[in-house]
């Protein structure tokens, strides 16, 4: 088990023996502000909807599609289960920052959590970004994840907090709370990922080659825009191309799903569509 989740499981038994939850009202909430400003959570994904994405902040313009109520709920859990790790880290005396709002100059962010790893058996003091997954396969973890664009949010953070703590992802299963954490360094514009592992610590897992690389054009893509009004190319030649930021596919049916999507492929017609199988 790696140290976070050691100490969910410590703190959850501690709550289960009716000890009283940890109080974070020292981290009072900061309300969102818009601002011209890209978000780094959305490095490396859809380059235009970046830009959207600002411009939509500043209510200049209006989703095509509503996000889900269920997707609204989604994000709620995502942040429950923050808290709830925010509380174990309060709990061990290991809390430094809990939902700061971080500025880089020309991207805004939030981070989750910043701990003292010492005080739950590592070492540093870490970045900790929380990301749940919809899924009961734990080989996902395993063989899917850690995701490039996550790295790049968490990566941006380290950068911009004046102490550059180490970031580390921690994913868990909605489901079955299976977790795994992670973390990295950069050969060059290679990204050598290591995961936890509980008998050694750090240890190497893979490479993401020239993922650097693909975080700077993917910055610089979504910046001209800002300097220039150029927006970045789609994501595809065609939406479905990219299920998982244009559309949701089920079977040979796309479902436009991108809250832009009429505006981007410069359609009226949002229905769930045939396609080609290529
Ligand atoms: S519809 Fe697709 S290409 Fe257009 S902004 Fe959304 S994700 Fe990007």
């Amino acid at each position: 088990m790696d140290p976070i989740t050691e100490t969910l499981v410590a703190y959850n038994k501690y709550l289960r023996d009716s000890g009283e939850p940890a109080d974070l009202s020292r981290f009072p909430h900061e309300p969102h502000k818009p601002e011209r400003l890209l978000s780094a959570s959305d490095i490396l994904l859809c380059d235009r909807k970046a830009c959207y994405n600002v411009l939509g902040d500043l209510k200049e313009i209006e989703p095509d599609i509503p996000e889900p109520n269920q997707l609204l709920l989604d994000f709620r859990i995502g942040n429950l289960f923050e808290g709830f790790i925010a509380e174990a880290m309060e709990w061990r005396g290991a809390l430094v920052e809990y939902q700061t709002r971080l500025s880089g100059g020309k991207r805004k962010g939030r981070l989750d959590l910043v701990i003292e790893a010492d005080k739950i058996g590592a070492s540093g003091l870490w970045i900790v970004e929380v990301k749940t997954v919809k899924s009961k396969d734990p080989k996902l973890l395993e063989d899917k994840y850690p995701k490039g664009f996550n790295i790049g949010q968490a990566q941006q953070y380290a950068d911009w907090h004046p102490k550059h703590p180490t970031p580390v992802l921690f994913y868990a299963l909605r489901d079955t709370f299976h977790t795994k954490l992670f973390s990295w360094d950069w050969e060059g514009n290679d990204c050598v990922v290591v995961s936890w592992d509980p008998l050694f610590g750090w240890t190497y897992k893979t490479i993401i080659p020239n993922l650097w690389n693909d975080l700077q054009q993917s910055m610089e893509a979504q910046e001209r825009w800002l300097k220039t009004g150029e927006l970045p190319p789609r994501c595809g030649e065609s939406p479905e191309e990219h299920p998982f930021l244009c559309v949701s596919k089920n079977g040979n049916w796309a479902t436009p799903t991108c809250k832009w999507y009429g505006r981007c492929w410069n359609t009226t017609n949002l229905e769930p569509f045939k396609f080609k199988r290529r």
